[in-house]
């Protein structure tokens, strides 16, 4: 049944039920402002196509059990996420409130080749119909790839036909920054605009705006941060001195101020993961690997810096005051909470929240102004955030199509 042939007494009352889960009869008919027998009607209908369900609230006043609490039937929107990285892909199946009923990962041996788009299609395929999916209630399937396999558009449609050809449902691809920004709405639904920086080996960054990612080409990562011919500290020359983000790992790495988009003092060349354990490596030889950053080393870093050592502390301090720059540049122009991810921000602690906070207050121009009160949140650093964005972001889209038809 489509969602048109509800009459517009129902359809507000779903809207409604949407906004409130778990609300009563009489709150309805408060809300949508129509009698209790109207209410009564409608919600008959509603339950009968099994839109809502009578859910088993509890009364907050009287901690009872409530026996008209109205929910949407989250059962009957199910999205599929996808993480596509070099080598793998992992798949799991959602419902609206992100409770993930199924999961499956796979090796893919053959990316980039022709194979590649025709497996991955398949192997969705092969999932949505081993997860015993009920297809009337599949709302779409999400695609994000890692950075690190990041795809071309060409090959972003090729990747798209390849799954429509099997599957006809809604599909969306996206790039990874804007999945773990769509997971940030799922988990943060009272934080309805954001900045989303994502600190890990590469930077990458999202806005979140009205509750949903905004697909643009906004780079933070590529913002300038310190302009060429600013005179840095030597923390910061060492920071970025060798650092080359070319994805070809043999290429050469000496003496390349250049951040890979072409331009210098990027904040990537700051305030990524590489950025930050390269300052150490360079003060200390041997103490990390020049190219590529796994978790690991951040971690190392982190507990070195926690264990008091002064090399660590020193980078980490400067490390912060080029993030703090960064947050006080964007607040400038977008005054909006930030969130902050990836896998050094995993290693976040609140009063490293509150320092960063103290450091961007301390940008702040005085212009008599009381000092802006805003808010710094720890991102969710779910293992699964990027495949849980991709299949919110369609249960969005499900939910966006009910709301506003
Ligand atoms: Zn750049």
């Amino acid at each position: 049944m489509s969602v048109h042939s509800l009459s517009p007494t129902e359809h507000a009352v779903l809207r409604a039920i949407l906004r409130h889960d778990g609300v009563s009869r009489s709150q309805l008919a408060e809300l949508v402002g129509v009698s209790m027998p109207t209410i009564a009607s409608a919600l008959k209908t509603l339950a009968e196509h099994r839109y809502v369900v009578q859910s088993s609230g509890a009364h907050a006043s009287t901690g009872g059990r409530r026996s008209d609490a109205y929910s949407f039937a989250y059962s009957r929107c199910i999205c599929v996420g996808v993480l596509v990285s070099k080598g793998t892909a992992h798949l799991l199946a959602m419902n609206l409130r992100g409770e993930v009923s199924s999961r499956s990962a796979l090796n893919l041996d053959d990316f980039g080749t022709a194979n590649f788009y025709d497996n991955l299609a398949l192997a969705i395929e092969s999932f949505v119909s081993s997860s015993h999916i009920d297809p009337r209630h599949l709302r779409g399937i999400g695609v994000t790839v890692t950075s690190l396999a990041a795809l071309d558009e060409a090959s972003e449609n090729r990747l798209r036909h390849a799954i429509e050809s099997r599957l006809h449902y809604p599909i969306r691809i996206m790039r990874e920054p804007f999945a773990l920004a769509a997971a940030e709405t799922l988990f943060h639904p009272d934080i309805p605009d954001a900045a989303c920086i994502y600190l890990n080996a590469t930077m990458s960054s999202a806005f979140i705006r009205s509750g949903h990612y905004v697909r643009s080409a906004t780079f933070i990562e590529h913002m300038t941060l310190y302009p060429a011919g600013y005179s840095l500290s030597s923390e910061h020359q060492a920071n970025i001195r060798d650092i080359s983000f070319s994805p070809r790992p043999e290429a050469p790495t000496s003496s390349n101020h250049r951040c890979s988009c072409g331009q210098y003092g990027c904040a990537q060349m700051f305030c990524s993961a590489q950025a930050l354990l390269h300052s150490v490596a360079t003060a200390i030889p041997g103490t990390f690997r020049i190219s590529g950053t796994s978790s690991t080393d951040v971690y190392t870093f982190i507990n070195a810096m926690r264990d008091g050592s002064y090399t660590h502390t020193k980078a980490f301090n400067t490390y912060l005051d080029a993030l703090a720059q960064l947050i006080h540049n964007i607040r400038m122009v977008l005054p909006v909470p930030i969130i902050l991810g990836g896998e050094v921000a995993r290693y976040f602690d609140s009063s490293d929240l509150g320092d960063i906070r103290s450091r961007v207050r301390s940008l702040e121009p005085s212009l008599g102004f009381s000092p802006s009160n805003f808010t710094i949140l720890k991102s969710a650093c779910a293992p699964d955030q990027a495949i849980m964005g991709a299949a919110y972001v369609l249960a969005q889209d499900y939910l966006d199509s009910l709301l506003h038809s």
